[in-house]
């Protein structure tokens, strides 16, 4: 058995003892998908075609060519309740975390979304069947925050408290916040953005859709979900 085999078989006889996982997700383009949203809405406000394979830049600004006053426009928009409501999910987002959850493992949702978009985002679980899932807005942008002058309900010391097993993450820009966690396993949502970005380290493995993440965590924990 080589040494990599050997690490793996320890992490996941780790990872059978402490039954109880605890699993991050983000919420943008992981259970939703809210990219190919912005791409049908910034041709209706402003007539610029970019369709969602296109869309290369983790910063819509840049993505679309909008200026600072059409990035805010675009920004509010996108944030209304009704249409963060709107939201398409990302198909099997909720059953797998269902499963995770009925499983015993505890699953957050950490979204860079402000907390004026808490109330929203919340009932958007709510509606979509993930009631026991936490929900927690992080300032994961900082300046770069998608609208000014937001508040956040999760401070940062707060986070670094929290510990995390698992990551389904598709923002290369938010892989600062598992760099305190070096067993952390992060599974980046293959979304065309995140396609050139280099992993900071073998504990991130790329997947494509949630049954290709709910075989991972299968495959890791020896669990039967
Ligand atoms: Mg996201």
């Amino acid at each position: 058995m080589t040494y990599r085999q050997n690490s793996l078989q320890y992490k996941v006889q780790i990872a059978k003892k402490d039954e109880n996982m605890q699993i991050y997700v983000d919420f943008d383009d992981c259970l939703c998908e809210t990219a190919r949203y912005f791409s049908r809405l910034a041709v209706e406000m402003f007539g610029k075609k970019v369709p969602y394979e296109e869309i290369i830049f983790f910063e819509l600004d840049k993505t679309f060519g909008l200026n600072e006053e059409q990035y805010e426009q675009f920004m509010i928009r996108g944030h209304q309740p009704e249409v963060l409501l709107s939201y398409e999910e990302t198909p099997g987002a909720s059953s797998v975390i269902n499963e995770l959850i009925s499983c015993g493992h505890e699953v957050s949702i950490i979204t860079g979304r402000p907390f004026s978009a808490f109330e929203p985002s919340r009932r958007w679980l709510d509606n979509h069947g993930l009631q026991k899932a936490n929900l927690y807005c992080l300032n994961k942008y900082g300046r770069d925050s998608f609208l000014k002058n937001s508040e956040f309900n999760l401070e940062l010391e707060d986070y670094y408290k929290m510990h995390f097993d698992f990551a389904v993450e598709d923002s290369s820009r938010a892989f600062r916040f598992f760099d305190h966690l070096p067993d952390l396993r992060v599974l980046v949502f293959d979304r065309p953005w995140n396609r050139e970005c280099e992993f900071p380290n073998e504990n991130y493995t790329r997947c494509f859709d949630w049954e290709n993440i709910r075989s991972i965590i299968k495959k890791y924990t020896g669990e039967s979900i």
